[in-house]
């Protein structure tokens, strides 16, 4: 990158020289620009031709002319909630001058900046001296010819959009309140486990969705009701007294019939591991941060993961202690999702019977005195959510409407009737002296080892110029290999997974040679990024990259079909 900085009028003769010439010409034009007044424009990478991924740009504006309040960015959730929301702003003012003006990406611009959910993200950064927004932009071309007239029209709508950033643009009231409102939450999540909670959902939250495919709240819905014995109050800096259903620690259950609403509220809770924009609906729905969905998974891979807790003496004597396979089953995929969710420090897990194999999740009695238990390689989750909680206080949530024998070992049921929640624990105990299961339990008393892993060098081959890419919020390629996430629910965005397939490329890179363990590694990584940017993973700024969990890191490189590791003695 070059350090000076050349004004307007040099970048309008580079233009006309290039204009018309071959693409590669667009390479002299790597730079930077003053383009106003304290407002600095870098063309830090120009893509080699119209169609590879647009080039990479940032805009500066100096804090002098910016002039945000320092109480905005003073503490690093409020400055992340900040980042966030000059970002989305940004990005919509951009959108009038983003349309095709020419071959490929020619004239498009491409800011990260994120759906409901909010990460902390590449694509701006705060800070006393400057405020900037890196993002892409197509420089435009006729076939391979250069359009210099074209691409001086897009400079000149940046131009316009860039006063966008300074905070004398914005609305006070509207950056004040998604500062406070992330503020506020992350609060309370560090308050929960102080309370003994493992989620919160706020009075008159709107949980559904519109539809699969669109992430806005739906209109219409039932707002959320806490059943009253459930309902608890958190005090808040900037939206004072807080009411809604807290979820305790332990064993929960969510029943109900079907299409009641038991599915939503979990994966309202699965998202709540997030904070959410003002306006969605989830804003107030907050889970514990080591939240983990986990599920069931035909076919996926799995690598030296202890599952005996679940699974032992399989036909043919195949060893559970160190379990691979290339083809899993619903129930070893599930057990081997538990297992390396701990392996990563979960406290709560959360399954749903719509995505969890039966024959894991139960054995009646009936089942049992047919099939005796040296037959059956599998200790349902029934008989091991219990010691779970008690010897590891991992507590679970649990959506099942069809099978009655785990009221037995819940500490709390919830009942979802037309989308309003009750409180069904009395009613379940009481079911339950009435009607016993009959079921022995199966476990031996203790819940087992979480054993953790080490990956070896010998997994990874990428090249140096091997790339990383990403293909929407389903599968990460990784040089030659294809990694499939697609049933990993809590990755959230392409801009999170293309992160996570850095984060592989630097563990190849950084880590593996030290030999320390992958819970430990991956934690080393997200606090390098946390302290020193996404620019460890690069070298360079990004623009399109956003912050994972260490869960859903480790997620990828569990389904990684070249991991291979070796189990810490
Ligand atoms: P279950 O898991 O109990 O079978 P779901 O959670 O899948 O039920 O919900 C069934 C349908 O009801 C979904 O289409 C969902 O969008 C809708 N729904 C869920 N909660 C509400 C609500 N509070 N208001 C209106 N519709 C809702
Ligand atoms: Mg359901």
């Amino acid at each position: 990158m070059k350090e000076k900085v050349r004004d307007w009028e040099d970048l309008k003769k580079i233009l006309s020289r290039i204009q018309g010439k071959g693409y590669k010409a667009y390479r002299e034009l790597e730079g930077t620009y003053l383009l106003s007044p304290g407002i600095i424009f870098f063309l830090d990478h120009a893509q080699p031709d119209p169609f590879a991924t647009p080039s990479r740009v940032r805009i500066r504006v100096s804090m002098k002319k910016a002039l945000y309040p320092s109480h905005l960015y003073s503490h690093p959730v409020r400055k992340m909630a900040l980042e966030n929301f000059i970002l989305k702003n940004f990005s919509s003012s951009l959108k009038p001058f983003s349309f095709k003006r020419g071959t490929g990406n020619s004239g498009l611009f491409r800011v990260y900046s994120g759906g409901q959910e909010i990460l902390k993200r590449s694509g701006c950064e705060v800070t006393p001296d400057y405020v900037e927004v890196r993002f892409r932009m197509g420089l435009p071309a006729e076939g391979r010819r250069i359009k210099g007239r074209e691409l001086l029209h897009m400079l000149e709508g940046l131009k316009k959009v860039s006063p966008s950033l300074l905070y004398s643009n914005l609305s006070p009231q509207e950056v004040e309140e998604f500062v406070n409102l992330v503020e506020d939450v992350e609060k309370i999540r560090e308050e929960l486990r102080e309370r003994r909670l493992v989620a919160f959902i706020k009075e008159g939250s709107i949980l559904p969705r519109r539809s699969g495919v669109d992430e806005r709240p739906l209109e219409n819905a039932i707002p959320f009701h806490s059943p009253p014995p459930l309902k608890v109050s958190f005090s808040t800096l900037h939206h004072g007294k807080v009411e809604g259903m807290g979820i305790p620690e332990g064993v929960t259950l969510i029943v109900g019939g079907g299409f009641h609403g038991k599915t939503t509220l979990l994966n309202a809770i699965e998202r709540g591991v997030y904070p959410h924009i003002p306006g969605d609906g989830r804003e107030w729905v907050v889970s514990d941060s080591a939240t983990v969905k986990v599920r069931s998974e035909d076919g996926r891979y799995i690598e030296g993961v202890d599952i005996s807790p679940f699974i032992k003496d399989l036909p043919g004597g195949k060893d559970t202690t160190f379990f691979s396979t290339e083809d899993a089953s619903g129930s070893t995929s599930l057990a081997s999702c538990i297992m390396e969710a701990l392996e990563m420090g979960a406290r709560v897990l959360l399954l749903d019977e719509d995505t969890s194999a039966t024959n894991f999740l139960i054995r009646d009695a009936r089942m049992q005195r047919l099939i005796s238990k040296d037959r059956e390689p599998i200790t349902p989750f029934i008989d091991k959510a219990r010691l779970l909680y008690r010897e590891l206080k991992v507590s679970t949530i649990l959506v099942l409407g069809g099978s009655g024998d785990y009221l037995e070992v819940a500490d709390t049921v919830i009942g979802m009737n037309e989308y309003v929640p009750e409180d069904l624990t009395q009613e379940a105990r009481k079911v339950c002296q009435f009607l016993p299961s009959r079921r022995k339990i199966e476990s031996e008393g203790e819940f087992g080892k979480v054993k953790e892993r080490i990956v070896l060098k010998e997994s990874f081959s990428l090249q140096r110029k091997d790339k990383v890419r990403s293909k929407g919020v389903k599968e990460i390629v990784l040089g030659k290999d294809l990694i499939d996430v697609s049933d990993v629910e809590q990755i959230v965005e392409e801009t999170q997974l293309r992160c996570i397939g850095e984060i592989m490329r630097f563990y190849g890179k950084k880590m593996v040679e030290k030999g320390v363990p992958l819970r430990e590694s991956i934690e080393q990584i997200l606090k390098l990024i946390e302290e020193e940017g996404f620019q460890i993973l690069t070298r360079y700024p990004p623009p399109d990259l956003s912050l994972p969990r260490i869960f859903e890191v480790a997620s990828a490189f569990n389904r990684w079909r070249s991991l291979r590791v070796k189990q810490k003695d």
